[in-house]
């Protein structure tokens, strides 16, 4: 590690909402770094010009949130081979050379959430289902590929897209019609949810869990609020559970370790500083 100032931030439009500020800074704080980690609001004609500029303005690199993840892959030198399957990058890591180098930590995030509930969790103990095929669903997905995952059910209201995921990710991943949604839970080990029902101002995810086994782990990806309406049912139904808030704050993990050289741990007080603001 040198003794110079490191900065960091969130690039996204808009950014005021994101609690990476919030994460970061407590870290470096926690360490005694010096260094700062900001909120970047870049409009989307700007992205470019953005990411071209972190290494020219000296920074560590930056966090990117939505609606640039997708995008921003273009605009860096170098894609690590698991944010290309998943198709997207939140995380850039200016190189001593200068060189942008693009990751994705999401599905790291959510696989540690996991793990976090459940230590003994395993992605091989059966049958996964997966609601939505959007964004987030690809970085869990290829996650749970990775960790070893068998059986993968993607369960999505447009079917094409559930289609497009089982041709694109192998032969333990499944397409499920909508209406047969309930149905794919019977015997699941596994189910979350990547879509953005349930969020603060969205309805509920329309599913009913009574086919589901009592002893499947019940996942939201979603975090406002931090118990969701799928959560609530799950836990009073004897399911274990596991919020979106576990996914932010781990996939924070590693982007901190390539900026400031240290790799964070996820404290309960970390949890309870960012979990106040929800
Ligand atoms: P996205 O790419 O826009 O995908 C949205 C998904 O939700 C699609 O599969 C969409 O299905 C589905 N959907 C939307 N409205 C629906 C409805 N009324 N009924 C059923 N399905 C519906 O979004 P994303 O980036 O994946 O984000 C999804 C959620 O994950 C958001 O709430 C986001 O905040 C959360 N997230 C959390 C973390 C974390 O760290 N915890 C990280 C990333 C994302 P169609 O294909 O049919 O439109």
């Amino acid at each position: 590690m040198n003794n110079s100032f490191i900065i960091a931030g969130v690039m996204g439009w808009p950014v005021a909402h994101s609690r990476s500020p919030l994460i970061h800074n407590h870290w470096i704080r926690q360490f005694n770094l010096s260094g700062a980690y900001g909120f970047f609001p870049v409009q989307p004609n700007n992205l470019e010009s953005a990411i071209r500029g972190l290494q020219a303005l000296g920074l560590a690199g930056c966090n990117i949130t939505i609606p640039h993840k997708v995008n921003a892959m273009a605009y860096v030198d170098w894609v690590h081979p698991l944010a290309k399957r998943i198709g997207a990058i939140n995380t850039i890591v200016v190189q001593p050379d200068g060189a942008l180098h693009g990751f994705n930590n999401d599905g790291f995030g959510y696989i540690q959430s996991l793990l976090d509930a459940q230590p003994n969790w395993r992605a091989d103990a059966g049958p996964i289902a997966v609601i939505g095929a959007g964004g987030a669903a690809r970085a869990i997905v290829v996650s749970l590929l990775d960790a070893g995952a068998t059986e993968i059910r993607v369960i999505n209201r447009t079917h094409d897209k559930a289609e497009e995921f089982a041709r694109e990710f192998g032969s333990a991943v499944f397409s499920v019609k909508w209406d047969a949604r309930e149905d794919a839970l019977t015997d699941a080990a596994l189910l979350v949810n990547t879509t953005s029902q349930g969020m603060h101002g969205e309805p509920a995810l329309d599913i009913s869990l009574s086919n589901l086994p009592t002893s499947a782990l019940v996942s939201d990806a979603v975090y406002i609020p931090l118990e969701t309406p799928l959560l609530k049912e799950a836990r009073l139904r004897g399911n274990r559970t596991v919020n979106g808030l576990g996914m932010l704050l781990h996939q924070a993990r590693p982007a901190f370790q390539a900026w400031f050289g240290v790799m964070p741990e996820v404290g309960a007080a970390l949890y309870e500083k960012v979990a106040k603001t929800i």
